[in-house]
Order: structure tokens, then C-alpha cells, then sequence
């Protein structure tokens, strides 16, 4: 069975799109832990991101570095936070997290943002990428 994120790939599911490549997918994450809480991708379904190819994770972490550079600019923060899970969705992915402090990296913290707002913030970051 495919993934939830390869149904996103597939354009089976929909989601809040930041950036894509021929072989990534960059989109926010549904339920985020601050806004701008953006997930990065391959388009090929591996279940662990440790067990990518070395190309494919190099080439995964920089699509993923100039996702986090456009999150920079788009988003007021002072950093973006990189942090792998993968405990849900056995499709590998990269969280990126713009934080202003530590806390804010606080995976049991959820923001609620609407649907317009998931919108916008998705518009501005593609809009820096
Ligand atoms: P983990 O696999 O533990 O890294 O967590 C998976 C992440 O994917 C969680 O932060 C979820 O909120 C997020 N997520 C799950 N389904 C979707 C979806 N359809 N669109 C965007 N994000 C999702």
C-alpha cells in the first residue's frame, strides 16, 4: 500500500505545496508544530531516510537546504530547526521548524492554523524558494 505522502505525490491527496523538483516534494505539515513547520521529501516511497542511497540523501538534504533558506526568508524566526522522526509516516521525510528558541522545537506543541492561513504561509515560502 502506498504511503499517505506518495498519494500526496501522486496528487491522490492534497496538500499545501512549497517547493518540488523532479525528485522532491516540499509541503507543510498538517498538523505543525509552528508555522512554517514545512515536510521534505523524496518522490520515491523508502520507508527510512537512513536508508536512502547516498546520492539520493545527499540530493534530498539539498533540495531540503534551499527549502529551509526560502523558510528563512519568508518566515520570522531565527533559525530553522532540521529534526528527523518518522515514527508516523513510513515515508522518509525531513522536518524543517522555524524556531525562535529551543522550546519551539516541542513536538507535543501543535499550532492551529486554518486552512487560509496554511495557504498563505505555503504561498510565501514557494514565493522565496
Ligand atoms: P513522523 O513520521 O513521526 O515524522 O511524523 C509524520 C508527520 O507527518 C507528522 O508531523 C504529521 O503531522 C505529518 N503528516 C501526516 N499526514 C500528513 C499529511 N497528509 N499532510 C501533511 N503532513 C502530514
Amino acid at each position: 500500500m502506498a504511503s499517505v505522502f506518495s498519494l500526496i505525490v501522486a496528487g491522490e491527496i492534497p496538500c499545501y505545496k512549497v517547493a518540488e523538483d523532479e525528485n522532491h516534494l516540499a509541503f507543510l505539515d498538517i498538523n505543525p508544530v509552528a508555522p512554517g513547520h514545512t515536510l521534505v521529501i523524496p518522490k520515491r516511497e523508502v520507508n527510512y531516510l537512513f536508508d536512502l542511497p547516498d546520492e539520493e540523501y545527499v540530493a534530498l538534504e539539498l533540495f531540503a537546504k534551499r527549502v529551509a533558506r526560502a523558510i528563512d526568508a519568508a518566515m520570522p524566526c531565527k533559525r530553522v530547526a532540521e529534526a528527523v522522526i518518522g515514527l508516523e509516516v513510513p515515508h522518509a521525510h525531513i522536518h524543517l521548524v522555524p524556531i525562535n528558541t529551543e522550546g519551539d522545537l516541542d513536538f507535543h506543541k501543535k499550532t492551529e492554523l486554518s486552512g487560509d492561513e496554511m495557504k498563505s504561509i505555503a504561498a510565501r515560502i514557494a514565493e522565496k524558494f
